[in-house]
């Protein structure tokens, strides 16, 4: 038999194996039989044994946790770490970063497997812009954004567009412009701020175990312009493979809490990850399907 023969053949097999490997697969007569005998439980932990064909020398021993709870750590705006939690080890990343970043020593193993694999499938415009941020940092920078929004009609003649979008056009006409006042309070100014920005100990950045990617393209802010990066179509089908999955994806916001963010991954380990890439879900309900 040709070479080339054998390799089709070799690409079939493996097309064909890897859907049959998962139990999540929806609108299959089985995984709704599965579903209905027993809700939930069967869409966690079915991915264990899935193989993967990688371009590069991946050293698969990295990427996965068999479950581990330090991994699948939640952290949202319910449910916060507080301002003691730092993780047990961090490394600084030494992948292409915009500055100098830690992130927790396995998800960094991890990443740095994943680029590796990016840069074996021509993916080289990509930089990681932040990843592990401490509960000061993140005060500081949510102090820097509430003084922001305070003094912004005062040093810019108008509010900011965030402002506009998250009070209203009226009720900053009638309590502040009609009024004279140039200052937001700050009570209001925190309600703009955290349209956007994490509370202090509620970001998961937090955790060490997540990452924001940034392009050549984007200007240095990360905006859902990043969905139409080279970067963003290969991470949204091979990310989890590196346990690695997007943390806050377009129409689950009520459930994370967070808008759609195509630049945030997340670690949690591969088997964690397939689940969950396959199963269509966040993280949040991963955690609830696994009884965790
Ligand atoms: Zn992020």
């Amino acid at each position: 038999m040709k070479k080339s023969k054998i390799k089709i053949l070799l690409l079939m097999f493996f097309a064909f194996l890897l859907p049959l490997q998962g139990c999540i697969q929806p609108g299959t007569p089985e995984d709704t039989d599965t579903e209905e005998e027993n809700p939930g439980k069967t869409y966690v932990g079915c991915y264990e044994t899935a193989e993967y064909v990688y371009q590069s020398d991946v050293t698969e021993s990295c990427l996965t946790t068999d479950l581990s709870a330090e991994y699948l750590l939640l952290m949202n705006k319910e449910q916060t770490l507080g301002a003691d939690y730092i993780p047990a080890s961090l490394t600084y990343l030494t992948c292409p970063t915009t500055k100098s970043i830690q992130l927790e020593t396995r998800a960094a193993q991890a990443l740095y497997e994943m680029f590796k694999e990016m840069d074996a499938a021509g993916v080289d415009d990509v930089w990681v812009t932040s990843a592990y941020r401490s509960y000061e940092y993140q005060s500081g920078l949510f102090n820097y954004y509430i003084s922001l929004e305070t003094n912004h009609c005062a040093n810019n003649g108008d509010f900011s567009t965030d402002a506009y979008a998250c009070l209203g056009a009226e009720y900053l006409r009638v309590n502040y412009l009609d009024a004279g006042i140039t200052r937001l309070s700050t009570a209001d100014a925190r309600r703009v701020v955290l349209s956007y920005s994490a509370e202090p100990g509620t970001s998961e950045h937090q955790t060490g175990l997540c990452v924001d990617f940034i392009t050549s393209g984007m200007n240095g802010s990360l905006t859902v312009a990043f969905e139409n990066t080279e970067a963003f179509a290969w991470l949204k089908e091979n990310a989890y493979k590196f346990g690695y999955i997007l943390r806050y994806p377009k129409g689950k916001e009520d459930i994370t809490g967070y808008t759609y963010e195509p630049w945030h991954y997340r670690f949690v380990g591969r088997e964690a990850a397939t689940d969950i890439h396959f199963g269509n879900l966040t993280l949040e309900e991963y955690l609830q399907l696994a009884g965790a």
